[in-house]
C-alpha cells in the first residue's frame, strides 16, 4: 500500500531530538552516537547530561546542555532531565519534540516521514508502549487521598515524539518545576509521567508505532531487510546475552557490538570511515 500523503511538509530542522545521557556514558555510549547518526543531524539534536565535558561542548556548542540534575539513576534525577528537555524544546520553537536514550540509533529520514503524516498543531503522542496493557498507578491527591489511574505510555528507551500543539497543552504539568511535582504525584519514572500527563490528564491517546525499538524487545526480530525503515534501534543485554539487531554489515560484531556503525554505513554509505560500497 502507498504511504499516506504528508499532512505537512516538514524537514529534519522542524524536529527537536533530545538525547538523555549521563557523564559516565559520554565515552562508552554517546561518542558512538556522535560518530554515527548525530553527525548527520547536528541541527536538530540536543544532548542532555549531568556533567561538564569540554570536548562535547566543542562539538555540540549550545546543543550540549548540562541540566545540573543529579547524576544518580533515581526517579527524581531522571524526571529532572526530562523537565529540562521539555523546557528547551518549548524555547526552541520547533514543531516536534522527540526523546531518545543514549543507546538509541535514530534514523532521522524515516522520523521525518512519520511525523509528516500529522499536523504539528494537532495533539500527537507517538511511540511504542512498553507493556501490553495500561499501567496501573496511584495518583496522590492532597490530604492523603489516593486515586487509581490507568494509562498507556511510550517507553522512553524506544524513543517517542510529542507534537508542539500537545506539548503546549502539557505546560501546566510539565513546564518549569511542574514536571517533577507531577512525577512525584504518581511516583513513576519520567516516561510514565509523560504518559500520565498526555493520556490521563489531557485525555489524548498514545499513537502506537512499531518503528520505535528498545532493548526490552527481542531485537533479533527486526527483519534485516527492513532495518532501513525503522525510526529507532537500540542494543543491550538480556539475561546475560547481548540483544542486538541481526545485520550482516560493514563491521563484524566484535568491531561493532551495538551494530550502529554497520547501520550507519547502510544508511549513509558515503561516510568517510565506511568501507567502499560492496554488496554486503
Ligand atoms: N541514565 C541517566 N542517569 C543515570 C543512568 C542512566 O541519565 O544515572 C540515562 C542513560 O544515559 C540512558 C537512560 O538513562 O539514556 C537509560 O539508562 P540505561 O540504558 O542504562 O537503562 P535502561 O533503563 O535502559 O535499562
Ligand atoms: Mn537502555
Amino acid at each position: 500500500s502507498l504511504p499516506p500523503p504528508p499532512a505537512e511538509d516538514i524537514s529534519a530542522d522542524d524536529i527537536f531530538i533530545a538525547v538523555k545521557t549521563t557523564k559516565k556514558f559520554h565515552r562508552s555510549r554517546l561518542s558512538l552516537l556522535l560518530d554515527t547518526w548525530i553527525s548527520r543531524n547536528m541541527q536538530q539534536t540536543y544532548i542532555f547530561t549531568d556533567g561538564e565535558d569540554e570536548e562535547l561542548k566543542k562539538k555540540m556548542g549550545s546543543h550540549a546542555i548540562n541540566t545540573n540534575c543529579s547524576a544518580a539513576h533515581s526517579r527524581q534525577a531522571l524526571s529532572c532531565k526530562m523537565a529540562v528537555e521539555y523546557d528547551k524544546f518549548i524555547e526552541s520553537g520547533k514543531k516536534w519534540f522527540c526523546h531518545v536514550d543514549d543507546d538509541n540509533y535514530v534514523n532521522a529520514r524515516t522520523l521525518v516521514k512519520l511525523l509528516s503524516q500529522y499536523p504539528h498543531t494537532q495533539d500527537m503522542y507517538i511511540g511504542k508502549p512498553s507493556l501490553d496493557r495500561p499501567i496501573e498507578a496511584t495518583e496522590r491527591l492532597g490530604d492523603n487521598k489516593m486515586k487509581p489511574v490507568n494509562f498507556w505510555f511510550a517507553t522512553g528507551g524506544a524513543g517517542f515524539c510529542v507534537s508542539r500543539g500537545l506539548a503546549l497543552k502539557m505546560s501546566p504539568w510539565a513546564s518549569g518545576g511542574h514536571f517533577m511535582n507531577t512525577a512525584e504525584k504518581i511516583r513513576l519514572p519520567d516516561d510514565c509521567t509523560v504518559g500520565y500527563i498526555v493520556e490521563s490528564v489531557l485525555g489524548v491517546p498514545l499513537t502506537r508505532s512499531n518503528l520505535f525499538h528498545s532493548h526490552l524487545e527481542n531485537l533479533q526480530q527486526v527483519s534485516r531487510s527492513e532495518i532501513h525503515k525503522q525510526i529507532t534501534l537500540s542494543y543491550g543485554m538480556f539475561e546475560n546475552k547481548s540483544n542486538i539487531i541481526n545485520l550482516k554489515g560493514a563491521f563484524s560484531v566484535e568491531e561493532d557490538p551495538s551494530r550502529f556503525k554497520s547501520v550507519h554505513c547502510l544508511l549513509y554509505p558515503d561516510t568517510p570511515w565506511c568501507p567502499p560500497q560492496v554488496a554486503f
